[in-house]
């Protein structure tokens, strides 16, 4: 795992358990995640573990990356037992769901992850289509997909969830922001953060950035 969010409602429907992977070969020019493309890194856990983690009362988990569909047998595991509490999970990928649906033929891992995601949103992100009126997702060419019944009304409704960025200023100091927004936006929430005294001085006025 690369990062974990135990609460977030800026990452999916309702509140959630966010689930960052290490690790992602796709390498989109302008992803905000460069820091978990490499396969080394993070810290192993077992599927017991982040189990254990999830508070019983979100609505679901959501695995983004990192590329969850190159580690798929554990999430896979690990999504059927969310989904058995009654949680629901929502997972992003860089490759398309034909990609997906097509490799899921022959990798049981890919197909066991498939069928444990209610909602999938598929693609890798363009930094020349960016996306200013969907919720959650990066860019146009990304696509929301209800593998279950769970998201079915919601995936033809997406206008009426709001597209949320959430700041955490962490007690160490340091600012974390979850949900997607462009750098520009971003630096210009910091810069007025910084302006007002809301971030402390023991960041040295950086912030780390994490979206
Ligand atoms: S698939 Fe996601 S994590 Fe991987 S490079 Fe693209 S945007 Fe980044």
């Amino acid at each position: 795992m690369a990062r974990i969010v135990p609460r977030t409602i800026a990452e999916g429907p309702g509140e959630r358990f966010a689930v960052w992977v290490q690790g992602c070969s796709i390498r989109c020019p302008g992803c905000f995640n460069p820091q978990f493309w490499g396969a080394r890194g993070g810290t192993e856990q077992t599927v017991h573990d982040l189990l254990d983690a999830v508070p019983v009362d979100v609505e679901g988990v959501t695995l983004l990356g990192g590329e969850p569909f190159e580690q798929p047998g554990s999430l896979g595991v690990f999504a059927e037992q969310v989904r058995a509490r009654g949680q629901s999970i929502m997972t992003f990928s860089g490759y398309t769901v034909a990609q997906l649906q097509s490799r899921a033929r022959t990798d049981a891992g890919v197909a066991r992850l498939l069928a444990a995601t209610d909602l999938l949103v598929d693609g890798p992100f363009d930094r020349n289509q960016i996306d200013r009126e969907r919720p959650w997702v990066g860019s146009r060419n990304q696509g929301f997909h209800a593998l279950s019944s769970r998201y079915d009304a919601l995936v033809n409704r997406w206008h009426e969830s709001s597209d949320l960025l959430e700041v955490r200023v962490l007690s160490s100091g340091q600012v974390e922001i979850n949900g997607w927004a462009e750098t520009r936006d971003i630096e210009d929430l910091l810069h007025g953060l910084l302006l007002n005294g809301r971030i402390g001085t023991r960041t040295g006025g950086t912030a780390n950035v994490l979206s």
